[in-house]
């Protein structure tokens, strides 16, 4: 009986051994056969470009809590994410930004609602397109980690928009403003909590704001948006404005 089983652990363990180098991807940075996403490599890399300082809020009506700076191999590692349909990155990022979380993340009154997770939804022909929304697997990650509810369908993109990229600010402002809906089914649940909305990249904003107008129009409170990467434009931006208003730009949430 002892023999049968160290027999059948050994199989056990070659198989998955043996399974692990078929399952081996190529490292979408580098191109190393490597088991989990990004190789330990370009981890380092990506981690090059995390933000010292990932909280700001400049803005007026959204706290933005961003991991990292969209340049480099963070942007690279966005971009295989989901162009290339990369999704073990997301585990990698999706975690990094949790952990963001737990060490920067404001402290609510004590009278404050229970923190919810509502992702930016993709329309559903993009959806099909890609076959997956990336800010919901980051998402999964995040609140893997941080223990947070996670409302994928929260919010549904109603409206295929243009690419946002090309577009002016006012102009992506019109580009969102009925892009989203509330869903019915958690109305009740998100009237309840505090919201917090998240996405892979933070560019001018327009996207979030539109979500959490939309949100807010339902009665639900929006406290901010976390996500991957915010564009170093924007970062400047937000520094030259908080330093107008007499805030140091370097403080985190707490
Ligand atoms: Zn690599």
């Amino acid at each position: 009986m002892v023999a049968r089983a160290a027999l059948q652990t050994w199989l056990t363990q070659g198989t998955r051994q043996l399974l692990s180098l078929f399952l081996a991807e190529p490292c979408p940075l580098c191109q190393r056969s490597t088991p989990a996403g990004l190789c330990p490599s370009c981890r380092r890399q990506v981690r090059q470009c995390q933000a010292q300082t990932p909280c700001d809020r400049s803005l007026p009506s959204l706290t933005v809590l961003s991991w990292g700076r969209y340049e480099g191999s963070l942007r690279q590692a966005i971009g295989g994410l989901k162009y290339s349909g990369h999704t073990g990155t997301a585990r990698f990022l999706g975690a990094e930004l949790g952990q963001t979380w737990l060490e920067h993340s404001p402290r609510p009154p004590a009278s404050a609602s229970a923190v919810a997770i509502v992702p930016i939804p993709l329309h559903p022909t993009r959806l099909q397109q890609r076959g997956f929304n990336q800010a919901d697997l980051l998402a999964q990650e995040f609140c893997r980690l941080t223990r947070l509810p996670l409302y994928s369908h929260g919010l549904v993109r109603v409206q295929a928009t243009q690419a946002q990229h090309s577009l002016s600010r006012q102009q992506r402002q019109q580009n969102l403003a009925h892009a989203f809906a509330v869903n019915p089914a958690h109305a009740s649940v998100l009237g309840q909590s505090t919201v917090w909305l998240l996405d892979d990249i933070f560019t001018t904003g327009a996207t979030a704001q539109s979500a959490a107008q939309t949100l807010r129009h339902r009665g639900i409170t929006v406290a901010g948006i976390c996500t991957v990467a915010r564009a170093v434009a924007w970062s400047a931006q937000a520094s030259a404005s908080a330093t107008r208003r007499h805030l140091d730009p370097r403080v985190d949430c707490r």
